[in-house]
């Protein structure tokens, strides 16, 4: 299976990061071994400087799909859920500066915290709250409706580029009030009043 991320789909969180708007979907993948193993711990690594959270909503994909027509974009996932793109953001910067890509900063080992998956039939897509907290401060509080391409356009865009395969997830980027984790935090991630994971940092 294949991780597909999306980035700079929120605008506030564009704006706090100081970075241009783009005209189409911002596209990065993480390789399967990104995936934080259930019930273990994010380990901060040695490389590591500035590790930000970032929670994101997450689309499950349950069929093979090439150039989706957004109109047929539902019927492409069956279930929705919530995960971190752990991101070093120092590295991150200093790649961004130099035009360079984005994976050391962002594909590496734990760096996909893929939560618990509900059934979409659950949720109002168009506008799904969904919260990180941490230590039970709410850090992130995001709102689907905020989106700048909503789930099925980003389908729709992605298969443009990758045959979509079932198994496969994509990370639909994240609001704003990213930041940094430090060790011992318990990271909690709600998806409409729902847990959907618990991480906590060593
Ligand atoms: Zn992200």
């Amino acid at each position: 299976m294949k991780i597909i991320c999306i980035g700079r789909n929120y605008a506030k969180h564009i704006e706090e990061l100081n970075s241009a708007k783009p005209t189409e979907p911002v596209i990065f993948l993480k390789p399967d071994s990104a995936i934080l193993p259930k019930k273990i711990p994010f380990f901060i690594p040695p490389f590591a400087n500035s590790i930000h959270y970032e929670v994101e909503v997450l689309i499950k994909i349950n069929k093979v799909g090439k150039y989706i027509d957004p109109q047929f974009s539902h019927k492409y996932y069956n279930e929705i859920g919530l995960g971190i793109d752990f991101t070093d953001r120092e590295k991150q910067s200093e790649l961004k500066i130099k035009g360079l890509p984005w994976e050391k900063a962002k594909a590496f080992d734990g760096s996909a915290v893929v939560g618990a998956f509900f059934p979409k039939e659950n949720f109002n897509l168009e506008k799904l709250p969904f919260q990180l907290k941490i230590n039970d401060t709410v850090v992130q509080d995001g709102n689907t409706a905020a989106m700048l391409w909503k789930i099925d356009e980003l389908i729709a865009h992605v298969s443009q580029y990758f045959t979509l395969k079932k198994g496969d997830l994509i990370f639909t980027g994240t609001p704003a009030g990213v930041g940094k984790v430090s060790e011992n935090d318990i990271l909690t991630g709600i998806l409409d009043g729902k847990q959907a994971f618990e991480i906590k940092i060593k």
